[in-house]
């Protein structure tokens, strides 16, 4: 199969998959469990919700892999099995996806801030570079460094992973709306100082995941266009703001709804599209038949 680059190259929007966690939640994963241990003890359930993104027609699927750096895995004293969950991720997602959708192994943030002296840059570096291998072994397509926040942690995690597998890199930042109507993430990072920072760390897509719904998307792209306007872009959308409904968080935009503002980003210079907590299949199935003629 070509790479996730080529495939671009022919100008049409790629459709990614939607939500892991809610997905998981829904099949019975509990607050305070581990979510990378189902890959073992319920790798039926991780298997179905690969594949219901698969069914709904996405490009490419993630993997069940976001907290499984060895240090966000230590808060589970799972930190030993830092190989087996990561490939076995990878393996499950491979096995769902076959060989002519693409795969991302997914990689979140260690949840400790390197500037507060937390961790050192040598363990953050070194247990990214352990996970990706995993996922790689595990037959990822291209490893995923996604909700970063912070520049330092972002480019540890792009540099491990780029110098253990010799993957395209793909790194998205979570940015929220300030007051002032500019979007930051919670660590004060612009759009535009992440694009600068991690296409020189090794990233060749670059883009925004969870923290807003689809039309602030639009926002947050024309931001990232403003400071590149040719790096592929990957966007990760929330359906809609979270409310609570019942002391339940719930996220309310429907598939239409998110189909119909999926083509504004696509104007606005997104070239990957997929969701983030909250979407499901429909939302991906929406997203699907409305960006094939785009
Ligand atoms: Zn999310």
């Amino acid at each position: 199969m070509t790479s996730l680059l080529n495939a671009l190259k022919s100008g049409r929007i790629l459709v990614s998959d939607g939500a892991w966690g809610t997905m998981l939640q829904e099949r019975g994963l509990q607050a305070g469990e581990c979510p990378e241990l189902w890959n073992i003890t319920r790798r039926d359930d991780v298997l179905a919700v690969a594949r219901s993104y698969v069914q709904a027609g996405a490009d490419m699927i993630l993997t069940n892999s976001f907290g499984g750096s060895p240090i966000k895995l230590a808060h589970y004293g799972l930190q030993d099995r830092v190989v087996e969950l990561n490939e076995a991720a990878a393996a499950i997602s491979r096995e769902a996806a076959g060989s002519d959708r693409f795969v991302l192994g997914s990689v979140g943030p260690t949840g400790e801030m390197l500037m507060m002296g937390q961790v050192t840059e040598e363990s953050v570096y070194d247990g990214f570079r352990v996970q990706a291998e995993a996922l790689k072994k595990g037959g990822v397509d291209a490893i995923l460094v996604e909700t970063m926040s912070a520049i330092d942690e972002a480019t540890i995690a792009i540099r491990a992973a780029k110098e253990a597998t010799g993957l395209e890199i793909i790194c998205t930042f979570t940015f929220d709306k300030t007051p002032k109507g500019g979007y930051r993430t919670m660590m004060g990072v612009s759009p535009a100082d992440m694009v600068k920072a991690v296409k020189e760390a090794g990233a060749s897509i670059i883009g925004a995941n969870c923290g807003n719904g689809f039309d602030q998307m639009v926002e947050v792209v024309r931001e990232i266009r403003k400071a590149d306007p040719s790096t592929p872009v990957l966007v990760h959308a929330t359906a809609g703001l979270p409310v609570l409904e019942d002391g339940k968080v719930v996220y309310t935009e429907t598939p239409a709804a998110v189909a119909v503002m999926a083509r504004e980003l696509a104007k606005c210079g997104a070239n990957i599209i997929g969701g983030c907590c909250g979407t499901t299949p429909d939302h991906i199935r929406a997203l699907v038949k409305e960006l094939k003629a785009f």
